[in-house]
């Protein structure tokens, strides 16, 4: 990263990043990079931590960290620094530009260390495995349990507490369960309103686990669907399909919403898919590769993405179906290891 981009140094401050390439799990963390040479700052309560985590020189900074990383930039003489641009606040910039030698400068850099997190290795393909497994594992309990009364919060939190007890440190993003009209709202925040009979359920959820996040949304209805209910779900179901089928090494990942996109359209019901078709999962619940259709992104071997069409009618509701899939040499694997089936209750 530092030869292409003419840097000495690269600070790199964004949490998912420091732990991507040092380890390091803690909240307060900066890297100093610099050839063949690479430093964490931590503070004191991290200071036992940051040994045992990483393979990096840990400089445990007693006052501001990245003061203290600048005292490291000037006694190592880097003059040309690079920063994550989309990744630092204006009060941490300023401390990093009243630091500097006045031979020195800062250079904006973007999205270096998010493009080598793309590539997935074998470990962490299967820490998004084991996430999603969890994540799997805490719908097919919890989905059993649904009655007409329950709330939308009531079946939220049974989903976290599940994924919590069955291995997760956490729901790698808010919990989305929306029934009715409601489900028509992409990202809905649970409500207390009691779910009832002839409505659709949706639920969008994911574990984090190991750091490593996971993605899935499955729908529900209570009661016997009516014959829109089933038409707009087969339409999404296949253009999922065919849009997972349209997954492998080499394909511009715009390819791959727009194949999502085009079935839809064979149903007249293009226009109600209102967002992209999928995004990377990683270490970060949403990152890169982008599936959408201004993506210039090229899907790679090891890549993980979702792929999660879906369509929302205002006062009617909303269907979505998504799973978590790998790129491999020869085309997709997929995670989401669930009936895509409408689950009726
Ligand atoms: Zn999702
Ligand atoms: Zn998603």
């Amino acid at each position: 990263m530092l030869a292409p981009n003419k840097l000495d140094a690269l600070i790199v401050t964004s949490p998912p990043n420091v732990r991507y390439l040092s380890g390091f799990t803690g909240d307060n963390g900066a890297l100093l990079l610099s050839d063949g040479a690479t430093a964490l700052f931590t503070d004191p309560r991290y200071e036992i931590q940051a040994a045992e985590e990483t393979g990096c020189k840990v400089i445990v900074a007693r006052g501001p960290l990245l003061e203290r990383l600048m005292t490291e930039v000037r006694r190592k003489h880097l003059r040309r620094l690079g920063f994550e641009r989309d990744r630092i606040s204006y009060r941490e910039y300023q401390s990093l530009d009243e630091c500097l030698a006045p031979s020195a400068g800062l250079q904006p850099v973007v999205g270096a260390v998010e493009q080598l997190r793309c590539l997935k290795d074998a470990g962490e393909i299967e820490l998004i495995r084991r996430s999603m497994q969890i994540a799997v594992r805490a719908f097919e309990q919890a989905a059993g349990r649904v009655r007409a009364g329950m709330t939308e919060a009531d079946l939220a939190a049974e989903l976290d507490h599940r994924m919590r007890t069955g291995g997760a440190e956490a729901s790698s993003f808010e919990t989305i369960v929306a029934a009715g009209k409601r489900s028509a709202l992409p990202h809905a925040r649970p409500g207390r309103a009691p779910i009832r009979e002839g409505q659709l359920v949706l639920i969008d959820m994911g574990a984090l686990a190991d750091g490593y996040a996971s993605d899935m949304t499955r729908m529900l209805y209570l009661g016997e669907p009516a014959r829109k209910v089933r038409q707009l779900y087969a339409a999404v179901l296949e253009a999922q399909m065919a849009a997972i089928d349209a997954v492998r090494p080499g394909v511009p990942a715009a390819l791959v919403d727009r194949v999502a996109r085009r079935t839809l359209r064979g149903y007249g019901f293009d226009k109600l898919f209102v967002h992209s078709t999928g995004h990377g999962v990683g270490l970060e619940i949403h990152e890169g590769p982008r599936l959408g259709r201004h993506s210039q992104d090229t899907l790679e071997a090891g890549m993980v993405v979702t792929i999660e069409p879906g369509v929302y009618l205002e006062g009617f509701g909303g269907i979505r179906i998504e799973d978590t899939v790998v790129v491999t040499s020869s085309g997709a694997e997929v995670l989401t290891q669930l009936s895509k089936e409408l689950r009726v209750l």
